[in-house]
Formats: C-alpha cells, structure tokens, sequence
C-alpha cells in the first residue's frame, strides 16, 4: 500500500512539476523601440515580430525617460511624453492577442548617467508630473513607493554609472544582452547575490548585437504592468539567461 501510495505521489508530482514549467510565460522586460528612443533602431511592429519569432509570450517596452530623449521629441514634456508612449502603442497595436505588450520605462536623473527600470504604472501615469526632472534616485524612492512602482537599476555596472545603496533599489539587472556595451553581467550578479538584491535579466534591446537574449520566465502571464511589478517584488519569477 505504502509503495503503491509513493508511486503515485511521484506521478502527481510529476505532472505538477510538468503543468508547472508548461505555464511558463518568457517576457524580456528591458525592450526599446526607434518611435521612443533616440537610439532605438527597430520600429515597434518589427521588435513584436522579433519576439513572436523567438518564442516570446510578451515583453515590456521600456523606452528612455530622461531630459535629452523628451527634449528631442517635443517643446514641452506633453508633447515629449506622448511620443515617450508612441513606440508601446504602436507594440501594443502590433502584437495582437498572443503576445502581451507591457508599458514601463527606463528612467535618468539629473545627477549621473544611472538608468532605472521601471514598472507599475498605466498611459495616464506619465503626464501626472514630470518624470525627466527627477534630480536623483533619493528623490525618486519615496515617490515610488508611494505609487507602489518597482525599480531596478539597469546595467549598473557599465562605465560611467554610479554606485547607489542597495537600499534604494527593489533589484537589480544582472543580465544586460545590450553587446554595445561592456555591462560586466558577472559582477551586477555577484553583487546583488551580496547584497540580497532581486536580480532581473533582459536584452536591453536597441538592435540585434548577437549577445544572447535576456528574460525572465513567469508563471502566469501578467496583467498589466502593476501585475508584472508586483511579480518582480514577490520574486514570482525565474532568470533566462545569466552570468555568474
Ligand atoms: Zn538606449
Ligand atoms: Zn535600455
């Protein structure tokens, strides 16, 4: 009996480990489009076809919001926020209902040249202030928490980027697949495994470069952008690809 109850733990468990990898949703969450950023070179539409070809079930656009990129799109931050938005409509617009296309935002301050990942937040959101005038990463937390995003700091070991408290941050890319760039992915990883910090991996994707595509895999496919933040915090998720 005591056998016969084993084996069919074993065949249960099985099948739940089998649903489980089954439900697994790979999303790059670090994803820039040419309509939004000054250096993104692939339209919109094309970078969801990307995906759809790499066996992707979403991604999160996260174009630049910082003071250069709405400058260049607009007179006034209105008019530079609309066409920050332009490049995750047009995604959206392309993907159709088998692929999910999330809003989110690689944000600057005025301080250094640090960038930050952002999630947690819907359209209407942007034009609430102005995000390109943040001073510095101590002023943007407690508007963060407040709104309940979440935020990683990209690539944060390349050249030229500050180091910041770890305290400051909700996690930490560890894996940038940007090959423009030297990010040092084995050092953002060693240092969020020091600092217990949730790591993320991603493409960073401007163009094709041939570094190996980042993502993260989900067990669910998340709602909106507030659901894929709240996945981040409660560590709902597993890394695609990443450098020890
Ligand atoms: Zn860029
Ligand atoms: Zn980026």
């Amino acid at each position: 009996m005591l056998i016969f109850l084993k084996v069919c733990y074993k065949i249960v468990h099985k099948y739940i480990e089998e649903k489980r990898i089954d439900m697994s949703y790979l999303f790059d969450i670090h994803v820039h489009t040419k309509e939004s950023s000054c250096c993104g070179e692939v339209p919109a539409a094309q970078v969801v076809e990307r995906y759809k070809k790499l066996g992707y079930d979403g991604i999160c656009v996260t174009d630049h919001m910082n003071l250069h990129n709405i400058r260049k799109h607009g007179s006034t931050y209105e008019e530079g926020a609309r066409v920050f938005l332009s490049g995750y409509r047009a995604a959206k617009a392309a993907a159709g209902d088998s692929f999910k296309v999330l809003l989110g935002m690689e944000i600057r301050f005025l301080d250094y040249d640090n960038d930050y990942l952002v999630f947690g937040f819907d359209e209407d959101f942007i034009f609430t202030r102005n995000f390109a005038e943040f001073s510095e990463l101590e002023e943007f937390r407690p508007f963060a928490l407040e709104n309940h995003l979440t935020v990683f700091q990209a690539h944060p070991f390349r050249n030229n980027i500050a180091v910041v408290s770890p305290s400051l941050l909700d996690g930490m890319e560890v894996y940038n697949g940007h090959g423009g760039h030297d990010s040092r992915n084995d050092i953002a990883y060693r240092w969020a495994e020091k600092y217990g910090l949730r790591m993320s991996s991603a493409s960073d994707f401007h163009r094709e470069t041939g570094m190996e595509p980042g993502g993260i895999y989900l067990d669910r496919m998340p709602g909106d952008s507030a659901d894929l933040a709240k996945m981040l915090l409660n560590k709902e998720y597993k890394l695609k690809t990443f450098v020890k």
